[in-house]
């Protein structure tokens, strides 16, 4: 009879051990399980905008079926020419200058190449400038690189502009790149040219790379327009990323992309770290790649949405105004994007642990947020919402939330 050997504990790598993504954290899991046990569960956590009736156009998904077949084979590993090109055309109506068809990288979404721009640059203990709040994939992606999120401060009191004193103050020797999300996820944020311009000035005196997420860049309100950060020097290095999943409400497709521009003469051997990823994952999913070309160059239905009366203004400006009627609790009215990003007031809501109070009103209303804290908002007293519900969905929603706040208020 064999002796019982002792198993050894299954442990995940080190290399995860700074690594984060709390929007599908522990409370989805809770969330989930509730729905398992029969209950009704109103998701406002996750940007996924297909299950709240938010389709990608049609004119895509015809022309997806039609080159399915077209499909099967590996593409380039950068991607599919005429999706490149159909990019290349979108930087030269972003004025990005001197774009060519080998400085695009297709990818799984820009998921992809935001983990594999960071494996390419950071070597350990390498330093990047990320932005509090951030998208929290960005964080996790230096983290995972073996480098260290230093993370500069968004300013609430300035409409979430980030503090440009802050980022001066943070940049050090082993200060490799900055990180701007804009227009920006959580806060909603989109930044003008002038902030733009003093940080790619920083960027130029401090030799640092600008790594811009952009994916939001035609989810405007208010007649606003974008401007990319790359289009405006050409003599600093830009990554800037991009993707089908929001503006053309796709984020199954996983189609993304990622553009190399401005001062690449001395950026050779990046590059080649970048060429060499790509061509580790052989390409990005070919099915989604042929969704690019007609989704840029084809009718933009976004702008209805956005339009006065659109349904994505109409519920930014419906659940903007409910959130800020609860007492103690008030949001900067996003220009972009689709989350509000509120703040309770702590003196109202003494809240030490963020996911616990988000977890209590999962447990007491059924709704799901995601707390502050994991945006790498450092206090407690942060949660961010997704407008995508229609309007008496927000509503019924928000009013569970001022439910909850107001037994809070009474404890
Ligand atoms: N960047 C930001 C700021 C996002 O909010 C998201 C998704 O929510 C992504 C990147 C990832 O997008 P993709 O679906 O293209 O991977």
């Amino acid at each position: 009879k064999c002796a019982e050997v002792a198993m050894r504990a299954v442990r995940k790598s080190a290399k995860l051990a700074d690594v984060c993504y709390d929007i599908r954290g522990p409370v989805l899991a809770r969330a989930k399980q509730m729905e398992d046990e029969g209950h009704r569960v109103v998701k406002l956590n996750i940007g996924n905008l297909a299950p709240f009736g938010f389709e990608a156009p049609e004119e895509i998904v015809v022309d997806v079926i039609h080159n399915l077949r077209d499909a099967s084979g590996y593409s380039d590993s950068k991607g599919l020419f005429a999706a490149r090109k159909a990019v290349m055309h979108y930087t030269q109506q972003k004025n990005i200058a001197g774009v060519g068809i080998e400085d695009i990288y297709l990818g799984n979404g820009a998921s992809e190449l935001i983990v594999m721009a960071m494996q390419a640059l950071l070597n350990n203990g390498d330093e990047v400038l990320v932005p509090a709040p951030d998208y929290p994939l960005w964080t996790a992606a230096v983290s995972l690189g073996g480098g260290y999120p230093r993370h500069y401060i968004c300013d609430e009191q300035s409409g979430w502009l980030p503090d440009l004193d802050d980022i001066r103050r943070k940049i050090g020797p082993s200060t490799r790149a900055i990180v701007i999300i804009n227009p920006n996820n959580p806060t909603g944020a989109l930044y003008p040219d002038s902030f733009l311009k003093e940080l790619v000035e920083i960027a130029r005196q401090n030799q640092l790379i600008v790594f811009a997420d952009e994916i939001y860049d035609k989810m405007l309100y208010d007649g606003a327009s974008h401007t990319s950060i790359a289009s405006l020097a050409d003599d600093v290095l830009f990554v800037t990323m991009n993707g089908l999943s929001k503006n053309y409400r796709a984020c199954g497709y996983r189609a993304g992309w990622m553009v190399v521009s401005g001062e690449k003469r001395h950026a050779r051997d990046y590059i080649e770290g970048l060429n060499m990823l790509a061509s580790m994952r052989l390409c990005s999913n070919v099915p989604g790649q042929w969704a690019i070309q007609t989704a840029l160059g084809g009718y933009q239905s976004i702008n209805e949405l956005i339009a006065p009366d659109g349904r994505l203004t109409r519920q930014r400006d419906l659940a903007w105004q409910l959130i800020s009627d609860i007492p103690g609790v008030s949001c900067v009215k996003p220009q972009a994007t689709l989350y509000l990003f509120p703040r309770l007031d702590p003196r109202i809501y003494p809240i030490e642990d963020d996911q616990q109070f988000i977890l209590e009103l999962l447990e007491a209303e059924r709704v799901l947020l995601v707390q502050g804290t994991g945006f790498n908002w450092v206090q407690p007293d942060h949660f961010r919402l997704v407008f995508l519900p229609h309007e008496d969905d927000l509503r019924d929603a928000i009013g569970r939330i001022a439910r909850f706040l107001e037994q809070y208020r009474k404890r």
